[in-house]
């Protein structure tokens, strides 16, 4: 029997359902699901399912692909296509495909809908009786691995759309303990009251140890700028003498104002600039790129 997925309002059959590569669920993990169990011709916890889908969307601030009603005769629509009596029904949704950037899509953009189904579903009750588990325990690590440079963006994409609209270009993010992580796609700088260069540790997988921040760090030491590697709180950033983030996009980019605190005098401060200028040489220095990129 054809087996269907359904993909922004068609059936499709299912090996060649897809959605755009520039889609944000694969780009940043920008979506959500549900997944909703057919067990012997109806939906268990349709209703419950649906609310969550709604809460969950409205949290993330993607629209609702359709109204409840409309999405409940989708989903019936799609049983009866892929003539299903038990089946597992996975509800996919995402802010939609668009130019690559963390900051929500402007425009017109809509939700990506995807529905499709597991092929294994089985609900029989004797057999479930069957079915013994067994479990593990694991550290929760949810979000604590800020290590992995991971498409699972979701926080960094609400992170960015928030400074947007606070007006600025990035969020710098704090830990439970009030202290400056990184930015949502960069690494946080601070030259601290005494001039010295600050930035945060790499161990304990708090931030993501920057390529970028690698390579300045070996400038720095190269060019005998000190720098000290320690966590410093959103209040010392305020009164920073200079700000800055890191990334291989951003390069070096001056942070002029932090929460409404003017950094410095507000410009392009003396050590940002020679950083600025030491990477730039070093990013575009065509001897050492065709030495790092010669085949062996
Ligand atoms: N921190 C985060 C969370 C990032 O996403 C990025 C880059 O995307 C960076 C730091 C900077 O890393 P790199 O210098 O390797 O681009």
């Amino acid at each position: 029997m054809p087996r269907y997925s359904y993909v922004n309002g068609r059936y499709v059959p299912h090996a060649g359902a897809a959605v755009h590569i520039e889609d944000r669920g694969f780009q940043f993990a920008d979506g959500v699901y549900e997944v909703i169990s057919f067990v012997n011709g109806h939906f268990a916890d349709e209703a419950g399912h649906l609310d969550r889908l709604e809460r969950s969307l409205h949290e993330m601030r993607i629209a609702q692909p359709m109204p409840r009603k409309a999405l409940q005769l989708v989903l019936r629509a799609f049983i009866r296509r892929n003539r299903l009596k038990n089946a597992y029904v996975y509800i996919q949704v995402t802010r939609g495909a668009a130019p690559r950037d963390f900051r929500f899509p402007a425009g017109d953009v809509r939700p990506t809908l995807v529905i499709t189904h597991l092929l294994r579903a089985r609900f029989d009750l004797e057999a479930r009786k069957k079915l013994l588990g067994k479990a593990v325990t694991v550290p929760d690590i949810r979000w604590k691995r800020r290590d992995i440079k991971t498409t699972g963006l979701t926080a960094q994409v609400l992170a960015k759309q928030e400074a947007v609209e606070r007006g600025a270009y990035e969020a710098w993010m704090v830990d439970d303990k009030g202290f400056v992580t990184e930015g949502s796609s960069t690494n946080a700088w601070i030259v601290d009251k005494k001039g010295m260069l600050v930035t945060r540790p790499t161990d304990h997988h708090d931030i993501l140890k920057g390529v970028t921040r690698n390579a300045i760090q070996a400038l720095c030491k190269k060019e005998g700028v000190k720098l000290v590697e320690r966590a410093f709180t959103p209040a010392e950033a305020y009164k920073a003498k200079e700000a800055f983030i890191t990334a291989a996009g951003t390069l070096v980019m001056p942070i002029v104002e932090i929460d409404g605190h003017k950094i410095g005098d507000g410009r392009l401060g003396t050590l940002t600039e020679k950083i600025l200028d030491l990477y730039f040489a070093y990013a575009s220095d065509k001897k050492r790129r065709q030495e790092r990129w010669t085949p062996k």
